[in-house]
């Protein structure tokens, strides 16, 4: 019991460590971002570009997005409420958030849920959780995939799974998984599972992972159910 509040200590501790070095490291990357864009819009002559920032523009993007990440992680835990979520709904509602993201490349995401669970947490923390799964989910699959979500209550548990039909995980894969910086994408942030396994653990839930390298992967999430 003494080392999990060590380790809750440790994790708050960093996070503000997070946010401050975030805010920090942000406000120049914008000014930065703002002069490339003003050059590129003057470096044409005669509508024919004489110098290329586009790229660099691009790599204070993928910077951007780590910070993003980062303030993500760190701010909810500041003042987190604790309330009562209708797990359907907010399936229901990051499904819709993601449907244009797969839609570029065909994928569809399926949602299964027949009777709303009612779980405590931060609602924002939550679909936070959502989000980072179920867009791993999109970025592993194969162009016109289908990604099944599916919600279910298991004894006093509520359990949301997300298969997904693309590239799989080893096991050694899935052991680095939530470890920060890792990730196998080129533009990837390896920040997102460790967000996500922050927010499980915050409220007393389970992750775990079925996967297999070629095939595909479902990741499987329980929180306590609330009765109503
Ligand atoms: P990022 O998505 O920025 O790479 P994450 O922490 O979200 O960072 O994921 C870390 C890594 O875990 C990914 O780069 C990927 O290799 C692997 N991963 C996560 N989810 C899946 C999945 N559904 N299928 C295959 N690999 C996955
Ligand atoms: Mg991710």
């Amino acid at each position: 019991y003494y080392e999990e509040i060590k380790q809750a200590e440790r994790l708050k501790t960093a996070g503000q460590l997070a946010a401050a070095v975030a805010h920090e490291i942000r406000n120049p990357l914008t000014v930065v971002k703002g002069f490339l864009q003003l050059y590129e819009q003057e470096a044409t002559i005669d509508g024919q570009k004489t110098t290329n920032y586009s790229l660099l523009i691009d790599e204070l993007d993928a910077a951007e997005q780590v910070i993003s990440q980062f303030l993500t992680l760190s701010k909810p835990s500041k003042n987190p409420t604790v309330e009562l979520v209708e797990v359907k709904e907010s399936l229901q509602s990051v499904s819709e958030l993601l449907y244009s993201y797969g839609l570029q490349r065909g994928i569809k995401i399926d949602l299964i849920a027949e009777n709303n669970h009612l779980i405590k947490i931060n609602r924002i923390e939550f679909k936070q959780l959502l989000v980072n799964l179920i867009k791993n989910a999109i970025e592993a699959s194969k162009d016109d995939d289908i990604i099944l979500v599916s919600l279910n209550r298991v004894r006093d548990s509520v359990e949301i799974k997300i298969i997904d039909q693309g590239q799989g995980m080893s096991k050694e894969e899935i052991e680095s998984l939530g470890t920060p910086f890792y990730s196998l994408k080129s533009k990837g942030t390896g920040l997102g599972m460790m967000i996500c396994f922050n927010i499980v653990a915050k409220y007393k839930g389970e992750i775990n992972f079925q996967s297999f390298k070629g095939q595909g992967t479902s990741v499987t999430i329980s929180f306590p159910v609330v009765k109503s």
